[in-house]
Order: C-alpha cells, then sequence, then structure tokens
C-alpha cells in the first residue's frame, strides 16, 4: 500500500540523490519534485505491518 509522506532537509536531499522507485527502480531525480522550500512529496510503499519499505514514483504509486 502507498501513502504520501513529506521529506524535507536532509532526507529530501538523500532521496533525490540514492533514492529509487522500489517498483521501477527509476532514480528519485527523474521522478521527484522539489517545492520551493527544499520539500518533498513522495508515495512511501510499506509492508503489511505498517513499515516504511520504500518509495514508489508517482506513475507505479497510481498504479498498485
Ligand atoms: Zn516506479
Amino acid at each position: 500500500m502507498a501513502k504520501t509522506e513529506y521529506l524535507q532537509g536532509d532526507d529530501a536531499q538523500w532521496l533525490l540523490k540514492e533514492g529509487y522507485c522500489e517498483a521501477c527502480l527509476r532514480p528519485a531525480r527523474e521522478w521527484v519534485e522539489e517545492n520551493r522550500f527544499g520539500h518533498v512529496e513522495v508515495h512511501g510503499d510499506y509492508d503489511s505491518r505498517g513499515n516504511l519499505t520504500g518509495f514508489l514514483c508517482p506513475q507505479c504509486a497510481g498504479a498498485s
């Protein structure tokens, strides 16, 4: 299941540099949009216990 996560500061920079979509493996910098406050809005992917397991690009989040 996917839920919207907001990242900022170091977490946002990490996602842009190192992150990728769990489903299609596209680098996050290709699909993450940083707003003017330096925050990014991203779809988090969770396991059945509600633990964050990774992130999904908008296409994959929309398809699941
Ligand atoms: Zn994807």
